[in-house]
């Protein structure tokens, strides 16, 4: 990782934040509400079969314009695992461990720490659930299986494809993108508290299956697919948007995706009003720009539980929910959860 990764000085702009990619502390000016989001907003999945019922109905079949139509591309079909695997930086990669009696202990290199893995599954076959880091260089990886008993780990290996993700171009008041000094010593503080919080690593009974993390969509609202979107302010690079933006008014109750224990309540610079869940075995969940924080750290919150709102807090444009999925202390793509 160099320097301009790290946070710190650059040469002629002074100090400014740039956290390192695993850290979620981002300037979110997130588009949720702004022209540059409006093109890749999510839409409802739409098949052909409905299409040409509507188009029937609408007796529009001699309109080439809609004939054309007919020949899009179909949906992908729908998931049946969660998270979804997708090999790339920011995705989740599901590797086959083999059956066990007990489930094995897995974990990745992370920098010069190995960070645990979530393995899911039963005695017949077990998985390990990975996050690609959005900094990860494309080609061979590896994760290691530890032996049970001490003997020698064993190596799985994987491979990450490239995705392109978007860049967005902005300029901006040189005021807003270099931190005062007073802000720059917060936002490291904070920085080093956050990173704290995105180690917990709750462990699971060894025997016991856990169930496929299929997550429920926190707040209802017009969902960005701006997650990895490069953002570069004044020709200086920042870290990827590593979360979803799902735009909400102000006062929008947000409910617990999956169930899940309060391991921080913090109001941060870039952040605003935030809450951070802990779902088990490295899964972790992120709320961004919070106006109201109804729980905390502690507190266990059901499935579909309201426990926060909706706000503009932080660093944004306006009011929405950022939302961060994290796998070992890697922030992923929410969208495979879904
Ligand atoms: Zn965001």
């Amino acid at each position: 990782m160099d320097a301009a990764n790290r946070g710190g000085t650059i040469a002629g702009v002074g100090r400014i934040a740039l956290p390192p990619s695993h850290i979620p502390l981002h300037i979110c000016r997130c588009p949720a509400v702004t022209e540059s989001a409006r093109p890749a907003l999510a839409r409802p999945a739409f098949s052909i079969h409905r299409r040409r019922a509507l188009i029937g109905a609408a007796g529009l079949l001699a309109q080439p314009a809609m004939l054309g139509l007919l020949h899009a591309k179909p949906s992908p079909p729908a998931p049946t695992v969660w998270p979804q695997a997708l090999q790339v930086p920011g995705g989740v990669a599901r590797l086959s461990l083999g059956p066990a009696a007990t489930r094995p202990v897995a974990q990745v290199r992370q920098g010069d720490v190995d960070v645990p893995l979530r393995v899911v599954g039963d005695t017949i076959e077990w998985t390990a659930i990975v996050g690609i880091p959005l900094a990860a260089a494309p080609g061979d990886a590896f994760i290691t299986v530890l032996a049970d008993g001490g003997g020698s780990p064993r190596l799985v290996h994987y491979a990450v494809a490239h995705k392109q993700y978007k860049e967005q171009h902005l300029k901006v008041s040189p005021r807003t993108v270099d931190l005062s000094p007073e802000d720059q010593a917060r936002y490291e503080r904070e920085r080093d508290h956050q990173a704290q919080v995105m180690a917990a690593f709750t462990e699971q009974p060894g025997g016991v299956a856990l169930p496929s993390p299929r997550m429920r969509v926190p707040v209802p609202g017009r969902r960005s697919s701006s997650f990895g979107l490069r953002r570069v302010f004044n020709g200086q690079p920042r870290n990827p948007h590593s979360g979803m933006d799902i735009a909400a008014p102000t006062g929008t109750p947000i409910v617990a995706p999956l169930p899940g224990r309060v391991i921080d309540v913090g109001d941060y610079f870039f952040n605003g009003g935030t809450v951070w869940l802990d779902h088990g075995q490295g899964l972790l969940s992120m709320y961004c720009h919070l106006s109201s924080m109804d729980v905390r750290v502690g507190d266990v919150v059901s499935l579909g539980q309201a426990f926060c709102k909706v706000g503009a807090t932080g660093r944004v444009t306006g009011p929405h929910l950022h939302w961060g999925v994290m796998l070992n202390r890697t922030m992923v793509d929410p969208a495979l959860f879904l």
